[in-house]
């Protein structure tokens, strides 16, 4: 367990100059490894609870050549969130959709602003707003695949690549534009992107945009569009800052929530005992080795860690590939695909890779290290069992008894690996911090406490004190 004061090596800051360096820092939660295991999957296909979709595509009215790509995709009944907001946002209202991850709200916003486009083919019309590069990339993909043969174009707006091929891109008139709140913005300042004809405006992950501290960046952005749009907000939790953002630029927006329970049934959960960072490491190559993992993230929790777990794995004959925020883009994006594509089997990533990313055929999930928070290990396991499939998770905790967890020394001179950080230094550039509480990068939100609400674990259990002022500093900020 990471202790809060813990000091840190000398390294450079990174954080735009600010001066509460590692206040913002999540501390570890406790979780209570029980909340690692669930042997009992629902399969859902099984599963007589399962929802009952209302409508089939053909009932959406879309363009046929949408319908004609969603059959080559094998997309034949809408998802829960698909079902209900899809007709709300076909009939231009503004909406909030609720949830979990892996249920397909790509498709619930994309769908009816393609059919939108395909009627009034007007140029920079609709903006779409993601948390991370990767997210965004994966819109920008599933965009092509929704709008194939129908001649509309995006662009990627995104931090860490050179701007300038997306200066050309924003020359070409696309229809439309999806990125990051920073890289957008910076557009905004340059001129290169004008809001004024905007009419769709979609928030994607917008909890996990505020947690990221982009809280500025989509005030700005949103208060410059124009009046008559509409505005669609997805997120896995409705946080007060999604409730004061959906307040603040969305007009009477229908809500719609799916979200059933925050464990995910379909995937086996369970945990793996080590009594020393040996033995950690070699149960690790045991299960590699096995017959069982095919394709396979494991989670670690430092760049430093999770480079020498995959630099360990490779020498061991597996081939992996890692992803982290001393990664560029490009080794990132390489990286991915090569997992995607299934050129490689193991993944290697800090939570970086947890968030949204849809990788088909994810058989198992190992978090070699125990995830910051609850909510992280909800969003690491549900990299697996996506669309329906079922899937396996893998959580290392030490054996009772052992040596407590505890990364090795250089390790314990590193900060986590929080996807926020790279995202930071893409908006901000090094220097421009300021004042604003709101711009100082990663804050603490949505369901931090949710453990203790839950029955059987924990639920009788004192905050401590770190999580204490986490708790201070949720309600400071909303
Ligand atoms: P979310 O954004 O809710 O995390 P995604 O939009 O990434 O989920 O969808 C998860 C996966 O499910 C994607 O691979 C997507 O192509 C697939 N998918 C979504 N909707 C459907 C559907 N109606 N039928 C079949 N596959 C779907
Ligand atoms: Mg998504």
């Amino acid at each position: 367990m990471y202790n809060k004061k813990r000091s840190f090596d000398g390294a450079p800051r990174r954080n735009g100059g600010r001066t509460s360096r590692g206040k913002n820092r999540q501390s570890k939660q406790y979780i209570h490894e029980s909340k690692f295991i669930n042997t009992d999957v629902v399969e859902k296909h099984n599963d007589e609870n399962a929802y009952q979709p209302t409508h089939r595509f053909a009932d959406f009215n879309f363009a046929p050549q949408i319908q004609k790509n969603l059959e080559f995709m094998k997309f034949d009944t809408p998802s829960a969130i698909q079902d209900q907001t899809i007709p709300l946002a076909m009939a231009g209202k503004d909406v909030i959709g609720l949830a979990n991850t892996g249920t397909g709200k790509t498709a619930a916003f994309l769908l009816p602003i393609i059919n939108s486009l395909n009627n009034d083919r007007k140029l920079g019309s609709v903006l779409i707003m993601a948390p991370t590069r990767e997210l965004a990339t994966q819109i920008d993909d599933e965009f092509r695949k929704f709008s194939a043969g129908m001649k509309l174009y995006s662009v990627l707006l995104v931090g860490g690549v050179n701007i300038v091929p997306q200066l050309r891109g924003l020359q070409r008139g696309p229809h439309i534009i999806i990125g990051t709140p920073g890289r957008i913005k910076d557009h905004i300042e340059r001129k290169s992107l004008r809001l004024g004809v905007i009419d769709h405006f979609v928030l994607d992950e917008a909890d996990r945009m505020l947690d990221m501290g982009f809280v500025n960046d989509i005030r700005n952005i949103a208060s410059q569009l124009p009046v008559e749009r509409q505005t669609l907000c997805f997120s896995a939790t409705f946080s007060d800052g999604v409730k004061a953002i959906a307040n603040d630029f969305m007009r009477e927006p229908e809500y719609v929530s799916v979200k059933v329970t925050e464990t995910n049934d379909h995937i086996h959960q369970d945990v793996v005992r080590y009594t020393d960072p040996e033995h950690k490491k070699n149960l690790l190559m045991d299960l590699l080795n096995g017959e069982t993992l095919e394709k396979t993230i494991i989670f670690g929790e430092t760049k430093f860690g999770v480079q020498r777990l995959s630099d360990m794995i490779d020498k061991a004959g597996i081939r992996s590939v890692a992803i982290h925020g001393n990664k560029s883009q490009g080794q990132r994006n390489r990286a991915l695909n090569d997992f995607k594509n299934s050129r490689v089997s193991v993944l290697v990533a800090t939570d970086v890779a947890a968030r949204g990313l849809d990788i088909p055929n994810v058989s198992h999930v190992i978090n070699f290290d125990t995830p910051t928070t609850y909510d992280d290990y909800v969003h690491r396991i549900g990299r697996t069992g996506r669309g329906g499939k079922t899937g396996s998770a893998l959580t290392f905790v030490p054996e009772k008894g052992a040596r407590a967890d505890r990364p090795e020394r250089e390790e314990r001179r590193e900060r986590p690996d929080r996807n926020s950080r790279s995202e930071w230094r893409e908006r901000r550039p090094a220097g421009a911090g300021n004042g604003n509480r709101d711009n100082r990068g990663p804050r603490p939100q949505g369901n931090q406490g949710q453990g203790a609400k839950r029955s059987g674990f924990g639920g009788s259990r004192k905050p401590r004190r770190d999580e204490n002022s986490l708790m201070a500093a949720i309600s400071e900020q909303n």
